[in-house]
């Protein structure tokens, strides 16, 4: 996609360590150590148990955070730190752009998110604990942060035999789904329906994967200008290679639908798809209209 050159009063940006905001709303919408592990395995194939046990393990106040030397680094120093990072600053931008009007249309208030870009390792969410950069990209809905550790990005051309932006920017653009998804109140709810019906919460959690991947499709179609060719090609494989059934199959594993968190390559490529196609976010309710 030809983005624009990222503003930094015009995003927010920060590095690892924990030092940030802080965490909001605290002991209201808390995290979802659940969500946010299954929301970290959105890439590898990680039994998102061991996500929990993680954070749950280091999310006493016990650990420190690493002081990271990109703490010091200033929005831009950070945004200008590399390729993808640079990348990364002017999707934001765009996303920002692309939905805080559609916030306001529909009269539920706007905040922005904030991109954490952080260097290989353990990483500290104000609010969701300690995870690891192993995890893959992830979003924080306690502090609102999408974080990113940018070598992620590699292992995603790898994964998808394809080294094309758009790939990347719709890993950045389907955070930005559940940072939506978190000021719209649906994470919220579907919390709660999870905790009343244990038994749905794969289901719900799948629902909510796909619709994120909706969101990063509608921001690409409503910026349908700015797309090159082959973007929608590149962006079909990244969300086949990301898909449940083509991970466990990749990972040797049996096929097992129960343990999907987040749909089938089929089902990706076709929320993708749906969102680029209708540019429109009412679409993406599809997901949760059980009707
Ligand atoms: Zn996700």
């Amino acid at each position: 996609m030809r983005l624009k050159q990222f503003d930094t009063s015009k995003i927010k940006v920060r590095g690892g360590g924990g030092r940030g905001r802080g965490a909001r709303r605290a002991g209201g919408i808390g995290c979802g150590t659940l969500v946010i592990a299954l929301i970290a395995a959105f890439m590898f194939d990680i039994d998102p148990s061991q996500t929990v046990a993680l954070i749950d393990g280091m999310d006493n106040g016990q650990s420190t955070a690493s002081q990271s030397p990109q703490n010091d680094l200033s929005e831009q120093q950070l945004c200008m730190s590399g390729p993808y990072a640079r990348e990364s600053c002017n999707a934001l931008q765009s996303l920002n752009e692309t939905w805080e009007p559609e916030f306001r249309r529909a009269g539920i208030p706007f905040e922005q998110p904030e991109l954490v870009i952080y260097p290989p390792g353990p990483i500290r969410t104000n609010g969701c604990g300690n995870t690891s950069s192993a995890a893959g990209p992830f979003y924080c809905p306690a502090d609102y942060g999408i974080y990113i550790e940018t070598s992620f990005f590699d292992e995603l051309a790898r994964m998808s035999g394809t080294g094309g932006d758009f790939a990347r920017l719709y890993v950045i653009a389907h955070e930005y789904g559940h940072h939506i998804q978190n000021l719209t109140g649906l994470s919220n709810q579907v919390r709660s329906l999870q905790q009343r019906n244990p038994q749905a919460a794969n289901q719900l959690t799948v629902r909510m994967e796909l619709q994120a991947d909706c969101y990063a499709g509608v921001w690409a179609g409503k910026n349908r200008n700015l797309i090159e060719r082959g973007d929608l090609e590149e962006g079909l494989r990244a969300a086949s290679a990301v898909g449940d059934d083509t991970i466990m199959r990749n990972a040797g594993r049996r096929i097992n639908p129960d343990n999907f968190t987040h749909g089938t390559s089929a089902q990706r490529m076709e929320a993708l798809r749906l969102g680029l196609e209708s540019a429109d976010d009412t679409a993406c309710d599809a997901y949760f209209d059980f009707r």
